[in-house]
């Protein structure tokens, strides 16, 4: 919307600051650019519905998308209001601005837009965070040096260009970005499935993907590692979903909690959603020991049995073969030699069997007391 606003100064010869004096009939300095007010207004100027000008030209429903339905109706209503305050929105706004730093253009677009209207406009879905891509084209965003918020100065009636923008390539991988683009761009047009308890749904995925310590409660530091690991910092930071180390923890460690009642901006579910909906294998190095790090005792018990098997069929294939072997290449062929060399104790099946390969004819350690016995029948 403060697209429209700027072009309407720019076609008019009009000031800004008269320009909003217009619309909105009263003294002001400051208008949001993605979350404007007096929607009455606007869309008597422009020939919309206020909840046309709401829901297609601001960021409302992007902003609102994971809220519970009460309060995203709670919110619209005030938004709708005929006498709105200037900074109602104001919290709103800032979910969305806080993790743009400065505003995004598509190469493919401003060429477009240019064949089209002549003049070129800043979209609403360039300048969601963390999205570096463009919904409608597949290609990569460019950023450009201007600060997404501006004051009404000069500057504010300044448009995309076809240059003096970069590309800031290396800000994520390629699935990473794309996965984000589709479920900010389907919270936008407001497709994001409405009626989820959010909380819920990160709790019981968190669980489901191994996060699990004693007690049945999520492995929240280790789940915050993980999503560090997978975004990377520089991405984290550039679309404002740093951790910030409090009291209660990282944002990842309370949105996996259930109840805890505190909103979250809706990038950070963008970003919570798509690491527990990636497929482990492609894109996690979750092993058992690690996304685990309380086991349970009963997975420890079951592994000693397992590995006591296993260790019995290597035994007797040892003896057949007549072939000597040391307790080390024993265990690293089934496979639990350095989970038996820190854990020894909880391993009780086993070791016995180690212990009494230890005293028999295939432990190699006894070689030089006895006469090597390769590959003779016993
Ligand atoms: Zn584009």
């Amino acid at each position: 919307m403060g697209s429209v606003i700027a072009r309407g100064c720019v076609h008019t010869g009009l000031p800004p600051k008269r320009m909003l004096e217009n619309i909105y009939q009263s003294s002001r300095s400051y208008c949001s650019f993605l979350m404007p007010s007096s929607f009455h207004r606007l869309g008597l100027l422009t020939g919309k519905s206020p909840d046309q000008i709401l829901d297609e030209h601001t960021v409302f429903p992007y902003s609102v998308a994971f809220m519970p339905k009460e309060e995203r109706e709670r919110l619209r209503k005030k938004a709708l209001e005929l006498n709105v305050q200037t900074d109602c929105l104001g919290s709103l706004t800032k979910s969305v601005t806080y993790g743009v730093p400065f505003r995004r253009v598509c190469p493919q677009c401003i060429t477009e837009d240019l064949n089209t209207y002549g003049e070129t406009y800043w979209h609403r879905s360039h300048m969601l965070p963390a999205v570096h891509i463009c919904a409608q084209h597949g290609v990569r965003l460019h950023e450009t040096d201007m600060r997404l918020k501006r004051n009404l100065n000069k500057s504010f009636i300044h448009f995309p260009t076809p240059f003096g923008h970069k590309s800031i390539s290396d800000i994520a991988p390629s699935f990473i970005l794309q996965a984000v683009t589709e479920v900010s761009i389907a919270a936008l047009k407001a497709v994001t499935p409405l009626e989820m308890d959010w909380h819920y749904v990160y709790r019981t995925k968190s669980l489901e993907k191994g996060y699990r310590i004693e007690g049945g409660a999520v492995a929240s530091r280790v789940l915050t590692a993980d999503i560090l690991r997978f975004y990377g910092e520089k991405f984290l930071k550039d679309c404002g979903a740093q951790f910030m180390e409090g009291a209660a923890g990282p944002w990842p460690s309370l949105m996996s909690r259930e109840g805890s009642g505190i909103p979250f901006a809706p990038v950070k579910h963008v970003l919570m959603q798509i690491f527990l909906n990636a497929e482990s294998s492609q894109t996690l190095n979750v092993t058992g020991s690690y996304s685990r790090p309380g086991p349970r005792s009963g997975d420890s018990v079951a592994l000693d049995t397992k590995a006591a098997k296993a260790l019995q069929r290597e035994l007797q294939k040892a003896t057949r073969n007549g072939v000597r072997l040391t307790v080390q290449a024993l265990l690293r062929t089934i496979g639990i030699w350095e989970k038996f060399r820190h854990h020894r104790e909880k391993f009780p099946k086993t070791n016995a069997l180690v212990q009494a390969f230890k005293a028999s004819d295939q432990s190699e350690r006894q070689l030089g007391r006895r006469k090597r016995l390769y590959n003779k029948p016993t």
